[in-house]
This record gives structure tokens, C-alpha cells and sequence, in this order.
């Protein structure tokens, strides 16, 4: 006998919906991203992301005590430093204001997970991710600073550590040189496949880190590129990769789906600053409602597969989420 089949029964309410529901967003799926400037009592606003600071240290502690009472489990730290030069030192540097902030943020707050993003880009002062050599970014030279950095972060405070730099091996010398000092407890959280998008114009305003020449194209991946995605989180995962990371989020679902089915560690997804402005802007001028699209877009880039979400929207999904009822 046929049977007319009636999917809209369980669409009828809300409370039906909720029931049936399979992906929700929690606050625990969410990493807020912090910018640290030198000095004391400055909060300024990055002109392209209303909504974003950049905090002196003083600043990103109430702003960490925020983040620790919503429930969110961490915050990444990015660094903009008042001085810059061609290699960066103040990356690697024991006063460098990641490892200030690092060193406080740890006393203060034990139990929030500190991400330190480790990069060349917002201290060498042609701004690119590594060391220029006649116009060239080299590798291995690179390689070495970057996890010098990220050793000292460790030893800073970091809880993970997150390059993002996409030179080849970084991962490998990054596990090797924590281990080698004992830190055999810090994870790596690899930003593995970083693609060379145009979404990333506001962080760079944010951080201070816009290229002073050329583009980042000959590290980060081109985005006609699948099983170069794969590549590249595989070689992650061998060298010693925890959590392998998809950026930009929204524009890479199917990367993050594919990346997700295919191995079997925590899939982290960066929704970029491009993505939080074009939503800021777009709402702002009353075209879309801010709350519904963010949280449509936020539970769309779980649902496609990523454990975890690095979004400048954490704060205000936490009160959307828990609002709607849905945690
Ligand atoms: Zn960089």
C-alpha cells in the first residue's frame, strides 16, 4: 500500500524542530580571536571589523574574563607588535607582547585554553609570513624562527600553539623543538590548508600585517584546489599535527566536509575577517538580520564537519544561541 510520506510532521514547532534537530552550535565549538598591542588602557576599533579591538594587555584580561564566564573554551592571540624588522625578532622575543600577554593571561585565567598563533607576518617589517631573500620567502631559514616562536610561546603559557605561516615542515620542527624542551603537553593546532584569499583584507588592518610587496601566493594554496587541501593535512597530521585547521570557512565548506570524512583528527575552521565584515556591513545597513545569518552560517560550518570554530562572532553566538534555546 502506498503511503503518503509527510516529512513537515516533524517541521510542525518549534519544539519538534528542536527534537530532530542534528547540528546545534555550543559555545564549547567556539574560539574567539584577540589582537595585543603594546600599552596600557587602548581599545581601539579595526575600522573594517566594528566589533574588533585591539587591546593592550590591561584590556584583553576583562576581555578573557568576558570570554571565561560565556563559556567558551579559548581565545587565539594575535600580536602587533610597536616594532617590526626583517626577521621578525619580535616573534621569538622573551618580552615580546604575545609572551607578556601569554605569561598573564595564564596566571590569571588557568582554565582558559590559550591559542598562540605563530606567524612572521605581524613583526617582519615587509610583512610577509617568513624571511625575504631577493624578493623571495625561503623556507627552512623561516622554518627555524618559526618554531623558536613558537617555543617561546610554550614557554610562555601557550597551551596550543597555531602556525599559520604554511612553509613546509614547520609542523615537524615545531613538535620536534617543544619536545626536545619538555613541552610534550603543547598542542599543535596547524593551519593546514590556508588558502591565499581575498577574505583576509580586514585582519590585516586589524593586525597590521598587509604584505609590503607582492602577495602570499607562493605559500598559501590556490583556491581551485582540493587534494592539495588533503595533502597538506596529511602531511600535518604525520608530523605531529593535533588539530588541523580550513581557512577560510565559508567558502571552503566542501574542503572541510572532505577533510572531516577523510581523517580522523579535530577539524578546526577559521571564519575569516572578510566573512564577519561582509555580514557586519550587509546588517548594518539593514539588508540581512545579523543574529539569524551568523547563527545559519556558524551551524553551517559545523555542520559541513569542523569540530571547532574560530569566529569574531563567538561572543555574540553565545548569547544568540543560549537566547534561542538552543544549547
Ligand atoms: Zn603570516
Amino acid at each position: 500500500m502506498h503511503i503518503l510520506k509527510r516529512p513537515r510532521r516533524l517541521r510542525l514547532n518549534e519544539q519538534m524542530r528542536s527534537m530532530v534537530r542534528e547540528t546545534v552550535v555550543t559555545p564549547k565549538d567556539l574560539i574567539y580571536p584577540l589582537f595585543v598591542v603594546e600599552g596600557k588602557g587602548i581599545r581601539n576599533e579595526v575600522a573594517s571589523m566594528p566589533g574588533v579591538y585591539q587591546l593592550s594587555i590591561d584590556n584583553l584580561l576583562k576581555e578573557i574574563e568576558d570570554v571565561a564566564k560565556s563559556g567558551i573554551n579559548g581565545v587565539i592571540l594575535f600580536g602587533i607588535p610597536d616594532n617590526k624588522d626583517e626577521r621578525g625578532t619580535g616573534a621569538y622575543a622573551e618580552d615580546g607582547i604575545i609572551q607578556k600577554a601569554l605569561r598573564e593571561a595564564k596566571k590569571e585565567f588557568p582554565n582558559i585554553l590559550l591559542i598562540a598563533d605563530v606567524c612572521l607576518c605581524e613583526y617582519t617589517s615587509h610583512g610577509h609570513c617568513g624571511i625575504v631573500q631577493n624578493g623571495k620567502v625561503l623556507n627552512d631559514e623561516s622554518v627555524e624562527l618559526i618554531a623558536k616562536t613558537a617555543l617561546s610561546y610554550a614557554h610562555s603559557g601557550a597551551d596550543i600553539v597555531a602556525p599559520s605561516d604554511m612553509m613546509d615542515g614547520r609542523v615537524y620542527s615545531i613538535r620536534k623543538i617543544l619536545d626536545q624542551n619538555n613541552y610534550t603537553d603543547t598542542a599543535i593546532m596547524a593551519y593546514s590548508a590556508k588558502y591565499a584569499s581575498s577574505f583576509y583584507g580586514p585582519f590585516r588592518d586589524a593586525a597590521n600585517s598587509t604584505p609590503l610587496f607582492g602577495d602570499r601566493k607562493s605559500y598559501q594554496m590556490d583556491y581551485g584546489n582540493v587534494n592539495e587541501a588533503l595533502k597538506e593535512i596529511e602531511i600535518d597530521i604525520e608530523e605531529g599535527a593535533d588539530i588541523v585547521m580550513v581557512k577560510p570557512a565559508l567558502s571552503y565548506l566542501d574542503i572541510i566536509n572532505r577533510a572531516s570524512s577523510k581523517f580522523h583528527v579535530p577539524i578546526a575552521a577559521y571564519s575569516v575577517s572578510g566573512e564577519y565584515s561582509m555580514i557586519k556591513a550587509a546588517s548594518h545597513n539593514g539588508w540581512i538580520d545579523e543574529k539569524s545569518v551568523v547563527i545559519e552560517t556558524t551551524t553551517a560550518i559545523k555542520r559541513a564537519g569542523a569540530d571547532i570554530i574560530i569566529t569574531y562572532y563567538a561572543k555574540d553566538l553565545v548569547k544568540w544561541v543560549t537566547q534561542a534555546g538552543c544549547v
